[in-house]
């Protein structure tokens, strides 16, 4: 089960143009789901920390959370694409995979001005069409080398792989939505101090 929360080298070597960790020295902190009715407290929380983040948002909540989606823009952080609705891709088809990444891509782009480069796929689950997709937009797949577990709404278990699986080029998952509203700033708070006792820094693309 911890494939998930650390995925193991032979699969990042089956995937060799997926990003799974920073190239460089630094973790870089990924938020996905979002936006939410619970974006603006994370913000602050980044804001104490002073981190700035990639936010993986949904075309679908982008338009329901449009203030919200705006507020992380104007507070510095990255936004990327996780599809539009959420869907298990693995188990769709050219036309679905074309349609969820450029529904998005546009919505983004009409947003900000500019379409996304990273897509992160829901889940982390993904096929051929979905790779191909990506490539063809000229973007690239970031997946991750921790996740945090925060939407799993337990603590301990957060504690617990922070402490086993923080390392210093992490690339950090953790999400903006009802499953971690709980257990968000205390997740992060977490990783924080764990970071910090290891001399790790954070840094964003
Ligand atoms: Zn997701």
């Amino acid at each position: 089960m911890d494939l998930l929360y650390k995925p193991p080298k032979w699969l990042k070597s089956f995937f060799p143009d997926v990003l799974w960790e920073n190239r460089q020295e630094g973790i870089v902190l990924t938020i996905d789901d979002g936006p939410s009715e619970n974006t603006f407290r994370i913000l602050d929380s980044l804001d104490s920390h002073k981190i700035k983040a990639i936010f993986f948002c949904t075309g679908k909540n982008i338009e329901k959370y449009f203030r919200e989606f705006n507020a992380i823009i104007k507070a510095g952080h990255r936004v990327e694409s996780h599809g539009y609705n959420h869907k298990r891709l693995i188990f769709k088809g050219e036309k679905e995979n074309e349609r969820e990444i450029s529904k998005t891509n546009e919505l983004i782009k009409q947003i900000t001005g500019s379409e996304p480069e990273y897509f992160r796929p829901p889940y982390g689950w993904f096929n051929f069409h979905t790779t191909t997709t990506v490539r063809q937009k000229g973007m690239k797949m970031m997946m991750w080398s921790f996740l945090t577990a925060d939407h799993t709404g337990d603590f301990s278990k957060v504690k617990r792989l922070s402490d086993s699986y923080l390392e210093r080029s992490s690339i950090i998952v953790m999400h903006d939505n009802k499953k971690s509203r709980d257990i968000f700033d205390q997740s992060l708070d977490y990783v924080v101090k764990t970071a910090k006792e290891k001399k790790y820094f954070f840094v964003c693309f």
